[in-house]
């Protein structure tokens, strides 16, 4: 059955998947739902043993049904290859008899590239379908991980562009070497004099700039985004909450229909949304737990269905989880509401205008799939090092607030069924968080002695993302202030007024 698209906030107007993709975000600033969503048609018994290009295709074609067999299973073989560097592409891992399903083994280790290994394809094949003849031009903000992912996945793509944009002072260094040794003459990355917000506002400045646009049509080209609240990069991590139970089944952790929990490390709620749209296709999930950090938002909204972000940022140990509004929320907040995009409207314009809504009693009743809590700075370190000193894993900050979470939810409520946990990235991507909460006499060690460090007593080899960027020429070196944006893109994409 044909799935057609609107906005979470008018839900007059229908596009088909491919034009989702497209936009990115609806006009009216809502986000795109599917009309409904759909029931796999394989059982799980039928889908164990099944490759996870093979999951890929069962549940994407369910969604994007405007692709082709040949387009879409051409777009899955060129994401899920050997960028990633194990042929499963997301191995579950048991320790302490939980499973930890590692989204971290593509290009940049972090679970962003799950998605954004596909997502240019998608992207491209969505332009062909709709006849846009202009070149696509990517634009980005990153505060680390986005950035770095985009660039990998869309670096070399034929009838792209990308350009992102970085805080200077404000990435780590190894997010920024990351970032500034990316090879692939169609990327262009550039370091700003200001903060992740600043970077923010000038890319949406020059989204909205129509004489900017005007200007890139005459020249063939046109902006689009690889924001996390695309629908082409929600429909992807689907997938491997399907795959996980079909793995389970297949090893026989799990009898055919038994239930699981499912641990999810919160930012902006596209991943755990993810997992509940797996849910409601059918995978046999108990209860999503919604793991936050110190930025807690959500834990106080699933508690009290007041969501506020008025209140103090928090800089963590997870950043990619310090967040005070989570964009894809608002998908759930719509379905809540019964699909009325009017009443979802109201939430949003409250959260705007005041920072915050209170949803009524009768929606927060529909939130039982849920369960919300968080861990703070030292118990995310504490799980790392007991971890470590229980089996010789070693976990990142945001799978170890997760973990932690999940440590609360099973002494509050004393369930005891089986539970996959959503680990996102690799401990080398912020290994001097993880090497000072093993011990802190490693603060003494620099970035590239701490990587050695973690791969001797975590028993694992050296990623290759961060292998390679240990000599890696800089290949961007281009800083500029922030009112220089527009003048930067126009130079690189070869405008001139
Ligand atoms: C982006 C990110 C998250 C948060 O995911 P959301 O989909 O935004 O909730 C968690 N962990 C890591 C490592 C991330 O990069």
């Amino acid at each position: 059955m044909e799935v057609l698209y609107s906005s979470t906030r008018n839900g007059d107007k229908k596009v088909t998947a491919s034009q989702a993709i497209l936009q990115g975000l609806s006009e009216d600033g809502g986000l795109f739902v599917p009309d409904h969503i759909p029931v796999l048609e394989c059982s799980m018994k039928e889908l164990a043993g099944k490759t996870y290009q093979e999951i890929a295709y069962q549940v994407m074609k369910l969604f994007l049904t405007d692709f082709t067999e040949e387009e879409l299973k051409n777009c899955i073989n060129r994401a899920y290859d050997s960028k990633f560097d194990t042929e499963v592409i997301a191995p579950l891992v048991e320790a302490e008899g939980t499973y930890y399903l590692e989204l971290f083994h593509g290009a940049t280790i972090a679970f962003k590239d799950m998605a954004l290994s596909i997502l240019p394809h998608l992207m491209i094949t969505s332009a062909k379908k709709n006849h846009v003849e202009n070149e696509i031009v990517i634009l980005t903000a990153t505060s680390g991980d986005t950035g770095k992912a985009a660039l990998a996945g869309f670096a070399g793509v034929e009838g792209t562009k990308i350009i992102v944009f970085y805080p200077k002072n404000g990435v780590s260094p190894i997010q920024e070497k990351q970032m500034v040794t990316q090879k692939g003459d169609n990327t262009f990355v550039v370091g700003i004099h200001g903060n992740f917000d600043d970077a923010q506002t000038g890319v949406k400045q020059l989204f909205n700039d129509r004489e900017l646009a005007q200007e890139m049509a005459d020249a063939g080209l046109q902006f689009s985004s690889a924001n996390s609240i695309n629908i082409g990069r929600l429909v992807p991590q689907v997938v491997y909450y399907v795959y996980a139970y079909a793995k389970l089944l297949e090893e026989g952790k799990v009898a055919d229909g038994e239930k699981i929990n499912v641990v999810v490390p919160t930012g902006n709620f596209g991943n755990i949304l993810a997992a509940f749209y797996a849910k409601n296709m059918g995978v046999p999930i108990n209860k999503l737990i919604c793991a936050s950090n110190e930025n807690k938002v959500l834990y106080d909204f699933f508690v009290s269905g007041k969501y506020d972000r008025n209140r103090e940022f928090m800089l963590t140990s997870s950043p990619s989880m310090d967040i005070l509004i989570s964009s894809n929320l608002e998908r759930l907040i719509y379905r809540i509401a019964d699909n009325d995009a009017g009443k979802n409207s109201e939430f949003m314009t409250a959260l705007s205008q005041n920072g915050s809504y209170q949803i009524t009693e009768e929606m927060q009743d529909k939130l039982g799939d849920f369960y919300g809590n968080y861990a703070s700075e030292k118990e995310t370190a504490d799980r790392i090092k007991d971890m470590y000193e229980n089996t010789g894993y070693v976990l990142d900050t945001h799978t170890a607030v997760a973990s932690a979470v999940y440590q609360k939810y099973v002494a509050d409520t004393k369930d005891t069924t089986k539970t996959v946990i959503a680990s996102t990235a690799s401990p080398f991507k912020f290994t001097r968080s993880v090497m000072n909460a093993i011990d802190p006499k490693y603060n003494e060690m620099s970035d590239f002695e701490l990587v050695d460090e973690l791969s001797k007593i975590g028993n694992v080899d050296v990623p290759n993302a961060i292998e390679e960027i240990r000599t890696a020429p800089v290949i961007h070196d281009n800083v500029c202030d922030k009112a220089e944006m527009k003048a930067v893109v126009k130079r690189f994409l070869g405008i001139h007024a």
